[in-house]
């Protein structure tokens, strides 16, 4: 008989396999934890030990672990069509999940493209920007302006237009260049500075880039509200609104990347409706299928569209493809997520749990090593720094943030941290309870942490 514990699973993972965004030697001192089965919030291993996933494994997890109505949308989608090429043929859930994309997010975004991961689906809006400028005869605007401290993804055009030097300077050879714009990011704000006056002085040096570069860039591509692998760092909606007028004025595009915003993480389905804006482009993916399957949608104009729309001998087509475009499993998954969000009333019952996440979290303030609590919706973070009063950081190497996560794993509790960032992203069916339970264990995880 096969012996499945944990230590038995994790020696043979071990032996074969190579993990994301994981310095494998890791593993000769942490343990790899094999997960036999996900309930709700709760994910168990082999031995019986329960952990509370509070970052929804990766920002994907809407709903909990084998979440009923997914389940069953799913089962009854694998009795009758799992996958079909997506060119030439079609399947209802892919048009449902495109129709109801189109009814929730913001007005003038009327067509879905999809692709099967967050980069693939930023590829998707970088190519389709540039190209819709060239099929304009802009064939000179060939350049993406971003921000610093963003994330787009790690293949080699999304880690160009991201910022985070610990994924993308290894790479630098490979990578296209782009212009790089200081962000709004208020964790840099003066005393006493609003987040909206901040972002707003921030915007000036976007305002400034686009009137230099507006003939040579095709768009702007931006994480609204939160730069989420950028150590949670968060900004105001006015800088949104600011570039939107500014894009037009210029005649560059925006996209949006809502790939970890999305879905009501930031309080609001989409965050760009905190600035009542509409994108150019608007990059979807994690939550879309409530953390089930890999899927991606990028949503754009009739503008757009048209374009690209004419006779096939003025090769002016997207010929972008790829093999699970429109799976049908995670369409059917997506449909049922969305289905849930209008059901159930959703993003009224997460103003609530988003206030009881600031309630739970309130003692972190006034921690000695705690620089800043910041939150935005159902995304709270807490930075630890060495010196309070200068907000001089912990050395990297002394790996902080790991310390926490290795003691919370201990009690019971999955806070994967960014660096010496702590941040909740619950699943939003965590309970009060939960969440007390989280904010305990990361008091205790960063009293551990910040020992000698
Ligand atoms: N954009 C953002 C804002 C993200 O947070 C991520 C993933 N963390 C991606 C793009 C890339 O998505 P994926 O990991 O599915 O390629």
């Amino acid at each position: 008989m096969i012996l499945k514990t944990n230590q038995a699973l994790a020696q043979r993972d071990l032996a074969v396999l190579w993990h994301p965004c994981t310095q494998m030697h890791d593993h000769e001192t942490l343990p790899m934890i094999p997960i036999k089965k996900g309930q709700g919030v709760w994910l168990e291993d082999f031995d019986g030990n329960r952990y509370l996933d509070a970052v929804s494994s990766w920002w994907v997890n809407l709903f909990g672990h084998a979440n009923p109505a997914i389940n069953a949308a799913l089962k009854d989608q694998l009795d009758n069509l799992e996958h079909v090429i997506f060119a030439g043929f079609t399947h209802e859930s892919a048009i449902k999940l495109a129709e109801k994309l189109v009814e929730v997010t913001p007005i003038g975004l009327t067509r879905c493209f999809y692709a099967d991961n967050g980069s693939a689906a930023v590829e998707v809006a970088l190519k389709m920007s540039f190209h819709y400028w060239r099929n304009q005869g802009r064939p000179a605007k060939t350049k993406f302006i971003t921000l610093e401290n963003s994330y787009h993804g790690e293949t080699l055009g999304a880690l160009a237009v991201g910022n985070v030097p610990l994924y993308k300077e290894t790479y630098a050879p490979l990578l296209m260049d782009v212009i790089s714009v200081p962000s709004p990011d208020c964790y840099h704000r003066e005393a006493g500075e609003s987040w909206a006056d901040y972002s707003s002085r921030r915007f000036e040096l976007m305002e400034q880039t686009l009137q230099q570069h507006a003939d040579t860039v095709c768009a702007v591509i931006i994480e609204p509200l939160v730069q989420c692998a950028g150590s949670m760092r968060m900004y105001d909606a006015v800088y949104l609104k600011l570039l939107r007028e500014a894009c037009d004025k210029y005649q560059v595009h925006l996209i949006a990347d809502e790939i970890a915003v999305g879905f009501g993480r930031t309080g609001t389905l989409f965050a760009c409706e905190q600035a009542a804006i509409t994108p150019d482009f608007m990059c979807l993916s994690k939550g879309l299928t409530g953390g089930y399957l890999p899927l991606a949608a990028v949503m754009t104009t009739a503008l757009m569209y048209q374009a690209f729309y004419d006779d096939y001998v003025k090769l002016t087509a997207f010929l972008h493809s790829h093999s699970y475009t429109g799976n049908a499993l995670a369409c059917r998954a997506g449909v049922a997520t969305l289905e849930i969000f209008q059901q159930q009333g959703i993003i009224e019952k997460n103003r609530s749990l988003a206030q009881t996440m600031a309630k739970v979290a309130a003692r972190f303030h006034d921690h000695p090593h705690v620089a800043e609590v910041r939150q935005t919706g159902m995304i709270l973070a807490i930075e630890l720094v060495k010196n309070k009063a200068t907000l001089e950081p912990y050395p990297w190497q002394e790996r902080r943030g790991v310390k926490v996560y290795q003691y919370a794993l201990s009690k019971g509790v999955l806070l994967r941290p960014l660096g010496n960032v702590i941040y909740f992203m619950p699943p939003y069916i965590i309970t009060e309870d939960e969440l007390i339970l989280l904010a305990e264990v990361a008091w205790q995880g960063i009293q551990h942490a910040v020992k000698e």
